[in-house]
């Protein structure tokens, strides 16, 4: 059985009052600092073992280690944290539409085969801005409805709704788009948690860039450390 992560967003008191080093619901013995990148909306995704000191632009950050805590922000953008059934290996990504046309959950996957490991991977795709709320252009649909994404066309029509009235305006569906990913690399259905709340409707718990106009510090923190 796997503890779900903590999830916490920077309004919370309750990291307001631990700082940068805040832990994990039932496990405030264990305090380490979580290990975050320079998110830059790439598919590029490091080890945190290895990381020295200064900024890593990246977008995903994976350990093997025990002990270690890994995180991503986000305003409104998907995090996913991923996790194979032995424990032994712990991914977290940020990605927003840019990322997942890229294949950054692609390569989270050909990462971990890369490693030899081969213990089925969960993953829960963390608060973001949901698709009643998610409204994009043709730019953004049409990268959408391509062959970037690695999805069926059905797939492909089911995360894109065009508004009735505004024929150059869809709502995007990123969850959706990310959980079909998420199938089509082999992971199980019941191995797939959404959580679904929204970044943009709720803002006691959750920043979003659409709604605040800010991108930095007004991010939300999604974690989770390796045990
Ligand atoms: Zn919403």
């Amino acid at each position: 059985m796997v503890d779900m992560p903590y999830i916490a967003s920077e309004q919370d008191s309750q990291l307001k009052k631990l700082g940068l080093n805040f832990g994990f619901a039932g496990k405030t013995d264990f305090v380490p600092k979580v290990l975050l990148t320079k998110q830059i909306h790439s598919k590029k995704i490091v080890q945190a073992d290895s990381l020295g000191f200064g900024v890593i632009e990246a977008d995903g950050i994976f350990t093997q280690a025990k002990g270690v805590a890994i995180g991503v922000k986000t305003a409104d953008c998907l995090p996913i944290i991923i996790v194979n059934k032995d424990l032994d290996f712990l991914l977290a990504v940020h990605a927003g539409w840019r990322g997942l046309c890229q294949g950054i959950v692609a390569e989270g996957v050909a990462i971990y085969q890369g490693l030899g490991l081969s213990s089925p991977l969960m993953a829960i795709i963390g608060p973001a801005i949901c698709a009643a709320c998610y409204e994009v252009g043709p730019d953004v649909a049409l990268a959408l409805e391509g062959q970037d994404l690695g999805l069926s066309k059905d797939q492909a029509k089911a995360c894109l709704q065009q508004r009735p009235e505004a024929l150059e305006k869809w709502f995007a569906d990123l969850k959706k788009a990310a959980f079909f990913q998420l199938l089509n690399l082999g992971f199980k259905l019941q191995d797939i948690e959404v959580l679904h709340a929204c970044s943009y409707e709720d803002a006691s718990r959750w920043f979003s860039y659409r709604r605040d106009r800010v991108v930095s510090p007004s991010t939300s923190i999604i974690s989770w450390a390796s045990l």
